[in-house]
């Protein structure tokens, strides 16, 4: 991800090595040259606007003018907003006090959902934790056993309606908030620190799918609400991401897809379009191409 963006930026910078002094007209080139980079990678018009201003902003103040090398001094302000932008700090899981955590997985169908879930019950057993996923996603005829499947590859059990069962759980088309919530007393029966609830995603966004959510959210109170993205969408993931905002109200936003060839337009717009955090992201198929997202390592990556 952000190649054809790293390169761009690559090449901005390379205009400005060795000048001794900028003129405002450098700094209008560089400042353009960065507009049309973002642009380009997909970032949401006003995210850009004000990434600009500020770039723009800094680049004709002190700090450049009075340093010793302006153009190093210009690389630094983009590293920095480019963090800002990203989220600034490294956000941490939110760990419940006394009793299970409970994570929600939230996002459209195909986001990376259930394979996160696998990822991060994987993630928290090798940090000593003892979770267990919970198949709440009722929707799609195959989710369940597919979360089994997950669950088993990640060696982390799975909680599900079991088939032919004689309980409320015995057809598939039951009711994802009772399993949620019968999931949640299972694990502290059970002694689990951690419930991961994958939920179901539509194609598009619709408000049966939002109704859901939110009464799976009320119904189990989760510590974290993890909206998942798939980071190859650009822009058009802001659109989604903001109505699941409003819709389910998320804690941390997840990228998936991150191994792909994705501009970055969503990495780089959610943060803003939406307030929340990006939290982890997710670089493969695999059950451990999994990492947690560090707004600085990522800023520095792109301007390599
Ligand atoms: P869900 O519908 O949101 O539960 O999405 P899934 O977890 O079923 O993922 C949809 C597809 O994307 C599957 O084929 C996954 O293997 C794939 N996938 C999920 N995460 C990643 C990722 O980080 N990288 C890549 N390359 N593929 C992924």
């Amino acid at each position: 991800m952000f190649n054809s963006l790293s390169d761009r930026l690559t090449a901005t910078f390379k205009n400005l090595r060795g000048k001794g002094r900028l003129s405002e007209a450098d700094v209008d080139a560089t400042v353009r040259e960065i507009r049309r980079a973002l642009l380009e990678a997909d970032v949401a018009v006003p995210v850009v606007r004000e990434f600009t201003a500020t770039i723009k902003e800094r680049a004709l103040g002190s700090e450049v003018s009075e340093a010793l090398n302006p153009g190093q001094q210009v690389v630094k302000i983009v590293n920095e907003e480019l963090k800002n932008v990203l989220g600034g700090e490294t956000r941490r899981i939110n760990l419940a006090k006394s009793g299970p955590t409970v994570i929600m997985l939230a996002g459209l169908q195909g986001a990376g959902k259930t394979t996160l879930a696998g990822k991060l019950g994987k993630w928290l057993t090798d940090q000593g934790h003892k979770p267990v996923l919970v198949a709440s996603d009722l929707q799609r005829p195959n989710a369940v056993t597919q979360l089994q499947v997950v669950g088993q590859r990640a060696g982390v059990p799975v909680f599900a309606p079991e088939p032919g069962a004689t309980s409320e759980f015995d057809d598939p088309t039951g009711d994802p908030v009772a399993v949620a919530r019968d999931g949640v007393t299972h694990a502290r029966a059970k002694l689990y620190d951690v419930v991961i609830v994958d939920t179901a995603g539509r194609l598009g966004i619709d408000e049966a799918l939002m109704r859901q959510a939110r009464d799976i959210r009320n119904a189990v109170n989760p510590d974290e609400v993890l909206f998942v993205i798939d980071a190859m969408v650009g822009q058009d993931a802001v659109n989604t991401a903001k109505a699941f905002d409003d819709g389910v109200d998320f804690t941390g936003v997840v990228l998936s897809k991150l191994d792909g060839d994705a501009r970055g337009g969503a990495a780089l717009s959610v943060r803003s379009v939406t307030g929340k955090p990006i939290m982890f992201a997710s670089t493969g198929e695999g059950v451990r191409d999994f990492e947690q997202f560090h707004p600085d390592r990522m800023a520095s990556r792109i301007l390599d």
